[in-house]
């Protein structure tokens, strides 16, 4: 998989101040706040920062947690998985591959048939809705 880096201006630029937070510094949304904890239509998410599709609306779930929730990535090779200790808590981190973007965690408190949860930021996420659903009402 070819790299994508930037140098943190080159981030800046391109990157909204929210988007920037999230997926450069691993800020974290409010809960219910973001773009698609609530967004049910049909299609990819694809990360914020590069492009990559990395989750689909398939394995998105209700967790009612305020951010959207996936039971797997698309493609585990496209995401990575840190250890997170920040916060006085462990917790794992998940990353995007390709640009090293923060997108959010993983819990093991997920559906199955993962039983996990990747909790992940709205702003580190871009939505392709599919082409032939209709439109949400
Ligand atoms: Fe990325």
């Amino acid at each position: 998989m070819e790299k994508v880096t930037k140098t943190d201006q080159e981030w800046r630029n391109v990157l909204t101040p929210q988007q920037y937070h999230v997926l450069r510094e691993k800020g974290t949304e409010r809960p219910f706040t973001g773009e698609y904890w609530d967004n049910h239509q049909e299609g990819q998410y694809h990360c914020a920062g590069c492009g990559e599709i990395l989750f689909t609306s398939s394995q998105k779930f209700e967790s009612g947690c305020g951010w959207p929730s996936f039971y797997e990535s698309l493609d585990p090779e496209k995401v990575e998985e840190h250890v997170d200790n920040s916060f006085g808590m462990k917790r794992i981190e998940v990353t995007c591959k390709k640009c090293g973007g923060h997108l959010g965690h993983v819990f093991p408190d997920g559906p199955q048939p993962t039983g996990l949860r990747y909790c992940i930021n709205s702003a580190s996420l871009q939505f392709h809705p599919d082409k032939d659903q209709a439109p949400q009402s």
